[in-house]
């Protein structure tokens, strides 16, 4: 679970993490007001979404006047920031966060991250912050500086210190810089956060360590142990399709193409989606209907993936172990029928009862294409998408 930049920042900051001064805005008046509530001449006003890179899409501006943060704020709110971390609808804006300006001197990037192979919290670490890890690991390789933290002891004192010094930090903010390294780890453990990330931290101008920026991800596992951390959600910052198909027990990803995906199994399903991108389609979702799927839960799945105004395609993809292959030819039957489906749909199953699903299909009298294998399934879903003329229509616009 994520939650916002202001959210994390007074988090941190009862870890002992110096963060700026700010106020949280939900119109243009306010944020003025909240700008003259901090004092001083110049303000950075930030947009509040679940996403990073929001000063590249005009979610992050320096104002120096009540004229420019009036304007900032009446851009930014009730637009749909896209960043190349939302998707193609980007995030609605709905809250702003009002800080007073930092003088920068240095930029420095700090993360902390769960290595999965290592079992360990990893202190992922630059001296060229402000870009995107991913930039920095690209272009800085070398400037990157990693540390596996041991559990059984936690971050110690030396081990901050020295990633302070790998930054080549001036001594004198040696002290402060360690002691930020040591909040953060501390939040990181005591409130079972997943990820942690300043980007940037910055020395500022007389010389203080302070998280300009702020992400912080939970382990959504853990969160009934933090109560007060479950409700920092904004359900507003979460994609519509997943939230919808979530609160129907699906497990569903909503992707950016056309063809709708309902497949049994999580591996199935991953494969599915590479074999329409080889086919030459994008999958507009991941579906796992999981096992012993009954019609109504075909049902179920039909509703979630066509939620998605974008889907012009459906492909099912079912190799039946515990699933039977009739219910889920019941299933499809019905769908199409009570959602009065028009739309190519291509069925692929194999597997328990595959030839009483298949008979399902075939007596239903319904316009709805079969396939043998996953390949052909893939195929025919794609050129019957193709067939249909969207993909120039997509194309145009
Ligand atoms: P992000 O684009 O979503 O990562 O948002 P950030 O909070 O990291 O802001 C983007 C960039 O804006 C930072 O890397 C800084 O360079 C700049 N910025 C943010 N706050 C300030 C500030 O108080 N003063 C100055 N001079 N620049 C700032
Ligand atoms: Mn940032």
């Amino acid at each position: 679970m994520d939650i916002h930049e202001y959210q994390a920042k007074d988090l941190l900051k009862r870890f002992g993490v110096a963060v700026p001064r700010g106020g949280i805005a939900y119109s243009p008046e306010q944020a003025v007001y909240r700008a003259s509530e901090l004092s001083g001449e110049a303000w950075v006003v930030k947009a509040q979404i679940h996403s990073g890179a929001r000063g590249k899409a005009g979610g992050v501006k320096l104002c120096r006047s009540e004229q420019e943060i009036a304007d900032a704020a009446q851009w930014m709110l009730g637009r749909r920031l896209v960043t190349h971390q939302t998707g193609l609808q980007g995030k609605l804006v709905n809250r702003l966060y009002i800080e007073e300006a930092t003088d920068i001197d240095q930029e420095i990037y700090l993360g902390f991250v769960m290595d999965r192979k290592l079992e360990r919290v990893v202190v992922v670490a630059s001296a060229q912050g402000g870009m995107e890890i991913e930039e920095i690991s690209e272009e800085q390789p070398d400037s990157i500086i990693r540390s596996v933290v041991d559990p059984a002891v936690g971050m110690q004192a030396f081990q901050a210190r020295e990633i302070a010094f790998s930054l080549g930090l001036e001594p004198k903010v040696i002290a402060q810089a360690a002691k930020t390294i040591m909040g953060c780890y501390k939040m990181m453990s005591d409130l079972d956060a997943s990820m942690v990330e300043i980007n940037p931290l910055v020395v500022t101008g007389s010389g203080e360590i302070v998280a300009l920026d702020a992400k912080v991800s939970f382990d959504p596992n853990a969160l009934f142990r933090h109560p007060d951390i479950s409700e920092l959600r904004d359900k507003s910052q979460e994609d519509t399709r997943e939230t919808y198909a979530a609160d129907r027990g699906l497990n569903y990803i909503g992707l950016d193409g056309k063809i709708g995906c309902i497949v049994n199994g999580a591996g199935l399903a991953m494969a599915t989606l590479d074999m329409i991108k080889m086919a030459g389609g994008e999958p507009a979702n991941f579906l796992d209907v999981g096992g012993g799927a009954s019609p109504e839960r075909v049902l179920k799945s039909f509703k979630a993936v066509l939620n998605d105004k974008n889907v012009e395609a459906i492909l099912v993809n079912i190799f039946a172990g515990i699933n039977r292959c009739d219910w889920i030819a019941e299933g499809v039957v019905l769908a199409v029928k009570e959602l009065n489906l028009d739309m190519p749909l291509v069925v692929r199953m194999s597997g328990t009862n595959v030839e009483e699903g298949r008979k399902v299909l075939a007596e239903s009298g319904l316009n709805i294409e079969t396939a043998a294998s996953l390949a052909e399934a893939a195929e025919k879903v794609v050129s019957a998408w193709k067939a249909t003329g969207q993909p120039k229509l997509a194309e145009a616009s």
